[in-house]
């Protein structure tokens, strides 16, 4: 793994098409421009991870377009203190932005092969203290739950009665949530009396999340 000149030069030049598309966190678009994104594609596919555009990984997953990241992490509002879980490691890509930020961070995975590729990476790479975990995310991570963050990175057909559960007051769960081919990106809020609010934040495009594991 390396990273040169001209993969910095490509991750500025990310970096600039995510502030006009939006994205103002300037902690946010440092962890964008300090994370070499090209480590989580195959290696002949590297130049793809400055395009902002969903990629193929392994299992028949995808690595989630650069400014669905940004939007989802500006949603979930991360703040130094916060434990955050997060549903679908995928590539790891995520998970490593929110762990940049200074938060501490549980991923969950269920497809076997693609966690112990992503497990690995993220040692490799230094962010051996971003928590992965194997199992089903509809399950949650109740030994270490409650959290003060959850992101959803799958499409969710229904939302997740135990995720929510895990969720402390004031809680904050970013979900993309539908049945058909797009999703509705939902912030839910958890009031300190347990009722929810919920806002919307346009459609979005993600692989389905599915129950159970696939070893
Ligand atoms: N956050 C990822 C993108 C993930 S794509 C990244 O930054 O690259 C969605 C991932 O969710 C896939 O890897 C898929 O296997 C996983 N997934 C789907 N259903 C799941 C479930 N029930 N539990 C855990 N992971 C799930």
């Amino acid at each position: 793994m390396i990273d040169t000149h001209r993969h910095k030069g490509l991750r500025q030049k990310l970096v600039n098409e995510l502030k006009t598309k939006g994205i103002t966190d300037h902690r946010i678009l440092q962890a964008f421009k300090d994370i070499p994104r090209h480590y989580f594609l195959e290696k002949t596919f590297a130049d793809w991870a400055y395009k902002d555009v969903a990629f193929p990984i392994d299992a028949d997953q995808t690595i989630s377009q650069p400014y669905t990241v940004a939007m989802q992490t500006t949603l979930l509002d991360v703040q130094k203190s916060d434990k955050i879980l997060e549903i679908g490691t995928g590539s790891g890509f995520q998970a490593c932005v929110i762990y940049h930020m200074g938060a501490k961070i549980y991923t969950i995975e269920r497809q076997k092969k693609l966690f112990d590729k992503t497990e690995t990476l993220l040692h490799n790479m230094g962010f051996g203290n971003v928590r992965t975990l194997y199992g089903d995310g509809f399950e949650g991570a109740p030994r270490f739950a409650p959290f003060d963050k959850i992101i959803v990175t799958a499409g969710a057909a229904e939302i997740p009665l135990k995720l929510l559960d895990q969720l402390k007051p004031n809680g904050i769960m970013v979900i993309p949530y539908g049945a058909g081919s797009t999703q509705m990106m939902l912030k839910i809020t958890k009031n300190i009396d347990g009722t929810l609010q919920k806002e919307e934040f346009g459609q979005y495009r993600f692989v389905p999340f599915l129950k159970g594991v696939n070893a």
